[in-house]
């Protein structure tokens, strides 16, 4: 594949880069693992001080960090600038607790002394995709570093600029070489990574299809790996929703980063008697959504990524109407050079319509109308996915139970979707295996070492 910036709203190609090559990838395994053997002996608060500086720098170089993820994807740049903040707070985050989580767990036995060191593992393979640029690198950076795992990563073929400029940012911040090799490597060198013995494991945040193939290597290599991969959110309106709240909220669940989020309310799940003023507020919301320029301020619906995800998009729309959908709004093409897709509404998606189990990944809503909480529950779980869920509801407990009947990694009660440093991110089913943020994505690849010396 080719690594190259095409900017999404003209369809332009900025920047291109060559492959790398073999040789490119041993001398990052190698400097990696010297790295890791080092950095075992060193204490981890020097690599907490490293991470601060590193956040230090995005916060100085916020607005080139931005406008490279915009011009490498599309997005908004007001939403790219969000992005940035959002890393900030999570480079910071285990800055300041990496040291904490980093300490020895006493296990309680009867049979003698027994405790836990949490101890680095080695070079860790980072795939990531394009649709957050820099948050998924940092998601998974950023732990590892305070860890003592240095990373290789593996950007999505269209945001080699943003990967590239992190990375250079990382040495720039005064970590060492080796600490974060972005290299732009084909899948057959990811395979030979993932096989190499200095290598630890491998995390993939992308497609089902990429996910499978990743996590076979590293099968067949007894490799660890965490899988964060596709959904199909549904957003279920309560009975005792508050609605006004559902219909502030419901839009931009939809169309925050042209839809391509992982966690975006892809299925929106009503009661009868709601249906048709929920309809008519998104469809309100949809049509008054300004598109266009993604560095206008005013914007609010970007291109999408690239052209094969404009074509993508509209098969799936074709499939669906041919399937039997109703087309409520959109589905129009944009006059421009951009990849621009229309936000579009579908109604009436029955069980056996080509894309009822399908991400359709872009500014497109489904609708579906249900007559009890139970059937709200079997229609949000009858999907091969299991990512996340947004429940609405102004009865607290209540929501709170209907959101632990739901077969998902995560449950956003009143609002869209959300992530934060300190809350961990992740999925079942396809969804995936693994958390990533939080403490729990932070033990992802910590060696928990057993100690223990028996009382006689
Ligand atoms: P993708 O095609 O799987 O690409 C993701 C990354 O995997 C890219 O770097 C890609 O490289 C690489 N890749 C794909 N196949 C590979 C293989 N066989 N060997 C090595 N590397 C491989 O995914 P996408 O369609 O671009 O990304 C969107 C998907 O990611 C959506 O389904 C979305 O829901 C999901 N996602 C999930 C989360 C989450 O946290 N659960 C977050 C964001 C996005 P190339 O670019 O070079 O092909």
């Amino acid at each position: 594949m080719a690594y190259k910036t095409t900017y999404p709203y003209t369809g332009e190609v900025l920047q291109q880069y060559d492959n790398a090559t073999d040789k490119d990838l041993e001398q990052a395994l190698t400097i990696g693992h010297k790295l890791y053997k080092t950095w075992r002996d060193e204490p981890v608060s020097d690599r907490a001080k490293q991470l601060q500086q590193i956040a230090d720098l995005m916060k100085e170089r916020k607005d080139d960090l931005a406008k490279a993820m915009t011009y490498d994807m599309g997005k908004l740049l007001t939403e790219a600038q969000g992005e940035v903040d959002l890393c900030v707070s999570i480079v910071e985050y285990y800055a300041k607790n990496g040291e904490k989580f980093m300490e020895s767990v006493p296990v309680e036995s009867p049979a003698g002394r027994a405790y836990y060191a949490k101890q680095a593992t080695g070079v860790i393979v980072a795939v990531e995709p394009w649709n957050f640029p820099l948050y998924q690198v940092v998601r998974v950076f950023a732990p590892n570093f305070v860890v003592g795992n240095p990373m290789i990563l593996k950007h999505a073929s269209i945001c080699p600029t943003s990967a590239q400029m992190f990375a250079d940012l990382v040495i720039d911040a005064g970590a060492p070489k080796g600490a974060l090799s972005n290299l732009f490597i084909s899948y057959d060198l990811v395979a030979k990574a993932i096989h190499d013995p200095r290598v630890a494991g491998v995390c993939l945040t992308g497609s089902e299809r990429g996910g499978a193939s990743v996590a076979k290597e590293a099968g067949d290599a007894l490799k660890k790996s965490t899988l964060e991969l596709g959904g199909n959110d549904a957003f279920i309106v309560l009975d005792d929703a508050d609605f006004d709240e559902v219909k502030k909220v419901s839009p931009g669940a939809r169309l925050y980063n042209a839809g391509q989020v992982c966690t975006s309310s892809k299925r929106f799940i009503v009661m009868a008697d709601k249906f048709d003023e929920f309809v008519d507020n998104l469809k309100e919301a949809f049509s008054s959504a300004k598109i266009g320029d993604p560095m206008d301020p005013e914007t609010v619906v970007a291109p999408l990524s690239s052209k094969s995800a404009q074509e993508k998009l509209q098969k799936q729309v074709d499939s669906a109407i041919e399937g039997g959908a109703t087309l409520v709004y959109g589905n129009e093409p944009i006059d421009s050079k951009g990849f621009f897709f229309q936000p579009t509404i579908l109604t009436g998606i029955d069980k056996d319509n080509p894309v009822y189990n399908q991400e359709m990944f872009g500014p497109v809503a489904v609708v579906y109308k249900v007559n009890s909480e139970q059937e709200a529950i079997d229609l949000a779980n009858d999907s091969s996915y299991g990512l996340g869920n947004t429940i609405f509801s102004s009865n607290r407990e209540h929501a709170q139970q209907v959101a632990e009947k739901i077969e998902t990694g995560m449950s956003f009660i009143n609002s869209g979707w959300a992530s934060l440093p300190e809350l961990p991110f992740g999925g079942v089913k396809n969804s995936g295996y693994g958390r990533e943020l939080s403490e729990l994505g932070f033990d992802a690849f910590v060696n928990q070492h057993l100690v223990f010396e028996p009382t006689n």
